[in-house]
């Protein structure tokens, strides 16, 4: 589905729950307490406020056969406890999947017509969908490199100290993987390096940053594995060793940021980055809407508060 399709095919409520549905059970409903499938659908009526005259809306209800259990397609979900109709739910994540370089909240406030907050937290709760469920292990080419993000000064390194550093691990010709890390030590870049490259990789190409070497070893990888470029020298581009496709990652990455966002702020710049490479790695998807909008269904809840708590280096794989 794309963003014209969501706005025709779930234009209503009742649209918007049937897909939901089908989404979250694709075999059937279960019940949420015994997984029977043996469920009755129930129309509950809206009740009657008595001060305002008004009835709230009737709500679509699941009764279990076996243990009586009464519940509805969001509960327990990421869409329940909210005010907001599963329509614009829907058409934010329409908006956020399938823009390149990302949305702003204000874009987003504008296009929902709802409040800056709701739309900001909205847009948190899409982007911890999009996390790469379990990321596998990058291999064949893989180019390894940082880029600095924020601060005033055109920061190079030594002077990354009011910049960010995010470091991109790329395979040629498949997955990205970004991560904001501290500082680019040895420590740092070998931890992340272990974690996201396959030891059994044939190549890994850096520029002739001085940690590389040891960060390399630290992760397991053989030093004749690892080619260096010398930017130093000018030398962008030596036959295959270079950094150019995890380089057009960064300045495509940059280009939302500073564009987009305005000032990333620090706490959440690895939620920008899982929302981008998530994004990014699954481009030709034919469907991350319905991709983004059924993992929104299968995951917990993120309440406000652990939102505005968390820590600036979340771990890349959000825990359930
Ligand atoms: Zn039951």
């Amino acid at each position: 589905m794309n963003l014209l399709d969501v706005f025709k095919e779930l234009n209503t409520e009742a649209k918007c729950l049937a897909f939901l549905e089908h989404m979250r059970w694709p075999d059937g409903v279960k019940c949420l307490a015994c997984e029977s499938q043996r469920i009755t659908r129930i129309t509950a009526k809206g009740k009657l406020n008595k001060k305002t005259n008004r009835r709230s809306p009737d709500r679509e209800l699941y009764q279990c056969n076996e243990c009586r259990k009464q519940f509805t397609a969001t509960d327990g979900t990421v869409y329940h406890d909210t005010h907001l109709p599963l329509s614009k739910w829907f058409l934010a994540i329409a908006l956020i999947t399938e823009s390149k370089k990302g949305i702003s909240a204000n874009q987003l406030k504008r296009a929902l017509s709802v409040q800056y907050r709701t739309a900001w937290y909205l847009a948190h709760r899409i982007r911890k969908a999009m996390v790469e469920a379990n990321p596998s292990k990058l291999g064949g080419t893989v180019e390894v490199d940082e880029t600095y993000i924020g601060g005033k000064h055109r920061g190079n390194r030594g002077k990354f100290l009011n910049k960010e550093v995010v470091m991109g691990v790329r395979q040629r010709g498949g997955d990205l993987r970004l991560i904001h890390i501290e500082a680019p030590t040895v420590q740092n870049l070998g931890q992340q390096i272990k974690e996201h490259v396959d030891p059994k990789v044939e190549t890994v190409v850096t520029d002739e940053w001085q940690a590389y070497p040891a960060a390399m070893i630290m992760a397991g990888i053989h030093s004749r594995k690892h080619k260096t470029i010398r930017h130093r020298d000018k030398v962008y581009v030596m036959g295959d060793v270079h950094t150019n496709t995890v380089e057009s990652a960064f300045s495509l990455f940059k280009r939302g940021e500073t564009g987009a966002f305005h000032k990333v702020s620090l706490k959440h710049l690895q939620r920008y980055l899982n929302e981008f490479s998530f994004r990014f790695n699954n481009r030709k998807s034919p469907d991350l809407f319905g991709m983004t909008v059924q993992r929104m269904a299968l995951a917990g809840n993120l309440p406000y508060a652990t939102l505005i708590e968390e820590n600036a280096f979340t771990p890349f794989i959000t825990p359930k």
